[in-house]
């Protein structure tokens, strides 16, 4: 039997990603390369359930990756440093004394090597002004400011700033990038988002995968961009023929009011 071409083996993921559920409804996740034992933390919550996984499939963590300071993403990082000595702890540079043990600061396309992966930052503002996605070959990791169908509050951007970060930054990786979120809130932000777009199937399909994925215990994570731009309204807004179903023809606007409307959904 001859070997896979390289073209075809180019189009595998080698980048193994495993929720760990935290906390609430907070995704921790480890990140390692196939046949890796060397792996990366995604957003630790907490340590225990993240000291488990690790244990469980024989993995040693190098490095946190930390999307923003929320206490519900970065509320493990000093207990793992402590568990595991050399742990780097990575996030934003303008997070710098916001993020608890950070010993590695990265910029808008900063980039690092770390358990043998290439990690590329993008600076997302917007839920917090220091807000970073983590690029990791063909998948995105996008903490609180893009949810499956939904994105972050705004508390610390504006409208102008987090739409940007959503529709210029993120919905600009290839669409066959996965997207692993920082929340199980696909459901909730799917019933939004038949609210505001009842007559797109593909938010109807996504409602009822998630209703029976929740319903039997399963992680509604991967999504991917092409499926965001289906389904998620706040990136919907690019569209405008979306855009005029809500009386508007700019999508900054469009975000605005989809967004104050969530609010108090
Ligand atoms: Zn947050």
């Amino acid at each position: 039997m001859t070997a896979p071409s390289w073209s075809i083996l180019r189009l595998m993921s080698h980048v193994i990603v495993t929720p760990v559920p935290c906390l609430q409804d907070n995704y921790a996740y480890l990140v390692h390369e196939q046949g890796s034992t060397e792996a990366l933390v995604v957003d630790a919550s907490e340590s225990a359930p993240v000291l488990a996984a690790l244990a469980e499939r024989g993995l040693t963590a190098r490095a946190v990756l930390s999307t923003h300071h929320h206490f519900d993403h970065v509320g493990g990082n000093l207990e793992l440093k402590r568990a595991l000595p050399g742990l780097e702890i990575v996030g934003s540079e303008y997070d710098r004394e916001r993020i608890p043990g950070l010993t590695r600061a990265l910029a808008h396309h900063g980039g690092a090597d770390l358990a043998g992966l290439s990690v590329r930052a993008l600076a997302v503002p917007g839920h917090t002004l220091g807000a970073v996605a983590f690029v990791i070959g063909d998948t995105v990791f996008t903490g609180d400011t893009l949810f499956i169908a939904g994105c972050g509050r705004m508390f610390e951007g504006d409208a102008k700033m987090m739409s940007h970060s959503l529709l210029d930054e993120l919905a600009s990786l290839p669409d066959e990038t996965r997207v692993y979120c920082g929340h199980e809130y696909t459901v909730a932000n799917a019933r939004f988002a038949i609210s505001v777009d009842g007559d797109n199937a593909a938010v109807r399909e996504l409602l009822a995968r998630a209703e029976k994925a929740r319903a039997a215990g399963i992680a509604t994570v991967p999504s991917t961009i092409a499926d965001e731009k289906r389904h998620n309204p706040f990136l919907r807004v690019a569209d405008p023929g979306f855009l005029a179903t809500l009386g508007l023809s700019d999508s900054v606007s469009g975000f605005a009011q989809l967004r104050k409307a969530k609010d108090s959904f």
